[in-house]
C-alpha cells in the first residue's frame, strides 16, 4: 500500500450536500457528548444504500420524458427502513441522503422500531396532469419495488406527494405481488385502503402536546397563553386549532400570502374554513396584515415555526421575543441561531421530537395494517401522546443532566440508542 493512499476519501458528491453536512456536524457534536464508539460513529456517518433509478413516463402529448428518482436507505439497525417520498424540482441524491439521515435519527430518538430512509423524484408535480403523475408514481414504485415492502422499507408522503400518491404506490406494489393487497408497503394512505384515523392532524397535534408539556416544565399554562404560528398548512393549521381548543390565544399566523395579526386572538376555525375554500389566507380580511419578519419577532409565549427551513438565523435570532420555540417544521432554526437563542434562555423543542407526531402515527398505521385491526381516532391520539411525551421526557432528562442544548440532547439520545443496538447486533460478517 502506498503511504499516502486514502482508504476512505468521502469525496462522493452526494455526501457533500449542505443538509447532510449540517446533520454530520450535529452527529459529531452529539457523539462527543456520549463518548460514542468511533467504529459506530464511522458507520453512522454514511448511508447504507443509495438507489438511483430512471423513470420514463409517457406524457399526455405522447412524448416520453425520463425523470430521475432516488431511494436512500440510511440505516436499518432498529427495524425496517421508513421515510417519505418527495416530488420537487430541487430533489437530488445529496438532498435525499440528508433527509434519510434525519429520518434515521428522528425514528431512533422517538423510540420507534424503525430505520431511516427517504426517496424522491426530481420533478415539479404542479406541472403534471393527474394521469402523468399516476404514471410517474407507478413506474417509480415499480423501479424501487425490489427494495421496499412491509418488512423492508415503508415509504410515506412528503413534500409534493399525498395520500393519492400512496394509493397508487400501494396498488402498483400489490399488482406486482400477484395482485394481493399489500397495505403495509406504504403509510399515509387514504383510510379506505388501510390508512389510519388521526394521521392527517397527527403532526400538528404532536406539536401542541410538546408545547403544553414545555409550558408545564417552565411553570406556564397553555390556557390564556399567546401563541404565534408561522405556516398555515397541514402542520401549522392543526397546531393552531389544537392550541385554540385548549384556550390559547393565537395572536398571529402566516402563510405564503403574508402574516395575519389580532392581539385578542384570531378565529382559527374561520381561518381554516377560509383556506379550504380559497387555498390560502390571501385577502383574509378579519385580521391586521403584518410581514413574515414582524410575525417572527412578536412578543409571545410560544412561537411555532411550521413552514420552511432556515427561518430563524443569525439575522433575527437576537430579535426573537418568544419564551419558547416549538419546531413544527424541519430545520426552521439554523445551528448558529440555536446557539444564540440558547444563550438568551429561549427554550427550543427540536424538530426531531416536536414534529415527530407524523411518523409516530405512520408507525401506528403500519402496525394496524399488519394486524388488520384498526383503532378509533381517540385511541390513536392517546397512543401518540404516550410515545411522544416519553421521548420528550427522556431528552429533557438528558439535557438537564448533561447541561447541553435540547438539539444536541435529542441527537445524543438518538445516537446512544443506535450505538447500543449496533453493538448488540455486531458487524457482519465479523
Ligand atoms: P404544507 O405545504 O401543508 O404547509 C406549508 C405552509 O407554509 C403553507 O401554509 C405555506 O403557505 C406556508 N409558507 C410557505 N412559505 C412561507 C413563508 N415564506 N412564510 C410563511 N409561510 C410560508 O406543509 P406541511 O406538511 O404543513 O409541512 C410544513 C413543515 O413541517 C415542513 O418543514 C415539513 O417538512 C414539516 N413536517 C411536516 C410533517 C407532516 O406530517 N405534514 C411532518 C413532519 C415535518
Amino acid at each position: 500500500m502506498a503511504p499516502q493512499e486514502n482508504l476512505n476519501p468521502h469525496s462522493e458528491a452526494h455526501l457533500n450536500g449542505p443538509l447532510f453536512q449540517n446533520a454530520l456536524m450535529t452527529i459529531k457534536d452529539a457523539a462527543k457528548i456520549i463518548n460514542c464508539d468511533p467504529n459506530i460513529l464511522e458507520r453512522l456517518e454514511r448511508p447504507r444504500r443509495c438507489l438511483t433509478v430512471s423513470v420514463p413516463v409517457r406524457m399526455d402529448d405522447q412524448s416520453v420524458k425520463v425523470f430521475t428518482g432516488y431511494r436512500v436507505q440510511y440505516n436499518s439497525t432498529l427495524g425496517p427502513y421508513k421515510g417519505g417520498i418527495r416530488y420537487h424540482q430541487n430533489v437530488d441524491l445529496a438532498e435525499v441522503v440528508g433527509l434519510a439521515a434525519l429520518m434515521t435519527f428522528k425514528n431512533s430518538v422517538l423510540g420507534l422500531p424503525l430505520g431511516g430512509a427517504k426517496g424522491g423524484i426530481c420533478v415539479d408535480p404542479t406541472k403534471l396532469s393527474r394521469a402523468e403523475n399516476q404514471s410517474l408514481t407507478r413506474r417509480y414504485a415499480s423501479e424501487i419495488a425490489p427494495f421496499v415492502g412491509p418488512t423492508k422499507d415503508i415509504p410515506a408522503p412528503d413534500v409534493g406527494t399525498n395520500p393519492q400518491t400512496m394509493a397508487w404506490f400501494m396498488d402498483t406494489y400489490s399488482q406486482e405481488q400477484g395482485g394481493y393487497a399489500q397495505p403495509g408497503v406504504v403509510t399515509g394512505k387514504p383510510v379506505e385502503i388501510g390508512g389510519s384515523l388521526g394521521r392527517n392532524h397527527a403532526t400538528g397535534l404532536g406539536v401542541i402536546y410538546i408545547c403544553e408539556k414545555a409550558m408545564e416544565i417552565k411553570g406556564m399554562k397553555m390556557a390564556g397563553s399567546r401563541i404565534v404560528v408561522q405556516g398555515f398548512g397541514n402542520v401549522g393549521s392543526f397546531a393552531a386549532k389544537f392550541a385554540h381548543e385548549r384556550g390559547a390565544r393565537i395572536i398571529a399566523v402566516s402563510d405564503v400570502s403574508g402574516g395575519y395579526f389580532n392581539g385578542d386572538g384570531l378565529n382559527i376555525t374561520d381561518m381554516m374554513e377560509y383556506v379550504k375554500q380559497n387555498k390560502s389566507l390571501k385577502d383574509y380580511s378579519k385580521a391586521q396584515m403584518i410581514s413574515n419578519e414582524q410575525l417572527l419577532e412578536l412578543e409571545c409565549d410560544a412561537l411555532l415555526p411550521c413552514a420552511l427551513e432556515g427561518q430563524i438565523d443569525t439575522h433575527n435570532a437576537e430579535k426573537i421575543k418568544a419564551k419558547m420555540i416549538i419546531e413544527g417544521a424541519n430545520g426552521p432554526i439554523t445551528n448558529a441561531a440555536t446557539k444564540i437563542l440558547d444563550q438568551r434562555g429561549v427554550f427550543i423543542a427540536p424538530d426531531v421530537i416536536a414534529n415527530g407526531g407524523g411518523v409516530i402515527v405512520s408507525y401506528f398505521e403500519w402496525v394496524q395494517d399488519i394486524m388488520s385491526f384498526f383503532w378509533e381516532e381517540q385511541d390513536v391520539d392517546t397512543k401518540l401522546k404516550g410515545v411522544l411525551l416519553r421521548a420528550f421526557d427522556t431528552v429533557c432528562k438528558f439535557q438537564a443532566e448533561k447541561k447541553v442544548d435540547m438539539r444536541s440532547a435529542a441527537m445524543a439520545v438518538s445516537i446512544q440508542r443506535l450505538e447500543k443496538a449496533m453493538l448488540l447486533r455486531g458487524l457482519y460478517p465479523r
